[in-house]
């Protein structure tokens, strides 16, 4: 049989990575991640899996961020018993941020729910459990970078550093008997996600060249960021923390728990050890972060900067809260702080508390250092919204909300590439992935002098295609599509109340007098009225 390769997910969006491989006779994953753009993508976390957990026989995890991993615990809570091949870094940060994914929704769903008995709506099953995220992890496998692996009969694997997390790798599979000539194998690399060149604590991405098929993410395609080193990069981070203090404020740094967390501990430690910030407080304020920053120190001898980490680690300035007591007595800390707390995107997490305590007071700043989805918090916050809604709650925005675009885990559109350009030969087709739209479309004509344009090709979600040693070929969809491709990386109508009701709520707040809300509250009436809708009554 003919390979098959099916994009299950970030098929023109950032999340949900998700690749289905058939080949001989078997079927394996690549990457099995979490939804987690607008309400309508994450709603697919709740739905049915596209394809039988039960008939895949193996996953291969690129690295351990939820948007790769998050689903793992479902597909085996929902049949799959395979095995799951990871780098041993990448299954000890699972061990940790699986269990944590199921936590979060636990509370989540526990919140829902409260609302949902008040008017006796049926209540919702979390995606799944702890029990679940334990059983899932029973089923990793430590693999070696560099070392072949055999996935099914006839399809191995190997990874390699990526470059963009603790463990993160691509992962070039051959499939024997499948590529073009007697004996040859069909050869195709998957980049997972890509680091940026000089990223802290890791080396630069690597990978194999002359391949058949290549999957690239696309996240920053569009995207030329200014060449920063290690210098300017902390030189940057300290302006920013020199211009937020102020006696009675503090510095919020919303942050992944895994990584960032690590690599701002870094860069804060060692410009307060250089004198270029007099010493602050940091306060870790995530049970994941202190979680995870244990396995970076594990893992500290891997690591480029590692003996930097460790000094950091050792300073005593730097605080983790661990309790919900601890992160609560936060709120009434004394002069100037800096947080750092998850999660990245101001989605979940202790962040959102930091922020109702601080977001409407202009002591404080927000300072973004990470990629922001259409649809978070984050990024309504660095649009230069006025008010924002925070667990039910309206806030004004006073805050400074500042961004610095250094620290990504990604590389860059010419890094981008130029990593496809160090693929070449690459015989057959580059399918992008992991890209909102302008991302994919910027990569592409990035590489129009490097591949013909006709072989870069931007799959939808759950389209199939079939890896002939001639060129791949687009498959029938299998059935109706679980989301239109319109609605992929958009904001949906949920996100457009929310903004709805905050603008209602600032033009009353504004309104001159009494006289001139009941005006507008009419208008606002009328205009619903007219809507085509039969005049409402309240309560109905
Ligand atoms: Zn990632
Ligand atoms: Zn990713």
């Amino acid at each position: 049989m003919t390979p098959r390769l099916t994009f299950h997910g970030a098929a023109r969006a950032v999340t949900g990575s998700c690749f289905r491989l058939e080949a001989g006779a078997g079927q394996l994953l690549i990457d099995c991640g979490m939804f987690q753009g607008s309400k309508t993508e994450k709603e697919l976390n709740y739905r049915a899996f596209p394809f039988r957990p039960d008939g895949i026989a193996a996953a291969i995890l690129t690295h351990a961020h939820i948007d790769h991993s998050g689903l793992l615990p479902k597909l085996v809570k929902d049949g799959f018993a395979g095995p799951i091949h990871a780098t041993a870094a990448t299954a000890d940060l699972a061990s940790v941020m699986l269990p944590d994914s199921a936590h979060i929704q636990a509370i989540e769903v526990e919140q829902l729910n409260r609302r949902k008995a008040r008017w006796s709506a049926a209540p919702v099953e979390p995606i799944y459990t702890g029990a679940d995220a334990d059983a899932c992890l029973g089923l990793f496998r430590r693999e070696s970078y560099g070392s072949w692996f055999d996935v099914l009969p006839g399809v191995r694997a190997r990874f390699w550093n990526a470059g963009h997390l603790l463990g993160s790798a691509s992962v070039e599979i051959e499939i024997a008997g499948a590529g073009a000539g007697p004996e040859r194998p069909l050869r195709l690399l998957f980049s997972g996600d890509i680091g940026p060149d000089f990223k802290l604590l890791h080396p630069d991405p690597e990978a194999p060249r002359d391949l058949d098929y290549v999957v690239c993410e696309a996240t920053y395609g569009d995207t030329d960021r200014p060449e920063a080193t290690d210098a300017s990069r902390r030189a940057l981070l300290g302006e920013e923390v020199r211009a937020a203090i102020h006696p009675n404020g503090a510095l919020l740094i919303p942050s992944f728990a895994v990584e960032r967390a690590q690599e701002l501990i870094v860069d804060l430690t060692r410009l307060m050890a250089e004198g270029e910030l007099p010493q602050i407080p940091i306060h870790v304020d995530s049970p994941l972060a202190s979680r995870a920053t244990r396995i970076f120190a594990r893992h500290a001898r891997e690591l480029e900067e590692g003996a930097g980490l460790l000094a950091g680690l050792r300073s005593r300035q730097v605080h983790f809260t661990e309790t919900v007591e601890q992160s609560k007595a936060l709120d009434r800390q004394q002069g100037f702080h800096i947080v750092i707390a998850a999660s990245g995107m101001c989605e979940a997490g202790r962040i959102r508390h930091r922020l109702k305590n601080w977001i409407w007071r202009d002591e404080a700043t927000v300072l973004f250092v990470g990629y922001q989805a259409e649809g978070t918090l984050g990024r309504i916050l660095q649009d230069g919204a006025s008010t924002v809604r925070i667990q039910g709650e309206d806030f004004p925005v006073r805050a400074r909300i500042r961004s610095i675009d250094l620290y990504s885990g990604h590389a860059d559109g010419p890094e981008l590439a130029e990593w496809i350009r160090e693929r070449l030969p690459i015989a057959r087709e580059v399918f992008l992935v992991h890209g909102e739209p302008p991302a994919m479309d910027g990569l592409a004509a990035r590489l129009a002098g490097v591949l013909d344009p006709d072989r870069v090709l931007t799959p939808v979600l759950d389209e199939g295609f079939e890896l002939a040693p001639a060129g791949a070929r687009s498959l029938p969809p299998a059935g109706a599509p679980r989301l239109p491709s319109e609605r992929v990386a958009r904001l949906d109508w949920h996100n457009d109340v929310s903004r709805l009701i905050l603008d209602i709520n600032d033009a009353l707040a504004d309104a001159a007098d009494e006289r001139a809300r009941d005006v507008l509250i009419r208008r606002l009436r009328r205009a619903l009225d007219d809507g085509g809708a039969e005049p409402r009554k309240r309560g109905s």
